[in-house]
């Protein structure tokens, strides 16, 4: 089983574990609650991949000066 990391705000590939080589507790989802495990991680069982969503130096640093632009994201108005 492959584990795709993603951003979740611009998509960007971030990187990819075969998960098969590395045991789950390592990956840290325990620490995890189930709720947030069910915002953050997929698993597509057609394709065997588990895709983790999360956020890329990019957006991080872009959220961390301009913390309103994830207000802007939410359809509350
Ligand atoms: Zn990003």
């Amino acid at each position: 089983m492959e584990i795709v990391y993603y951003c979740k705000y611009c998509k960007a590939f971030m990187g990819v574990i075969d998960g098969s080589r590395v045991p789950v507790e390592a990956l840290g989802f325990s620490i995890l609650t189930a709720e947030e495990q069910a915002d953050m991680i997929q698993y597509d069982g057609a394709q065997d991949t588990t895709y983790v969503r999360t956020v890329c130096e990019y957006c991080e640093s872009a959220l961390r000066s301009h913390p309103d632009l994830l207000l802007s994201q939410t359809p509350i108005q």
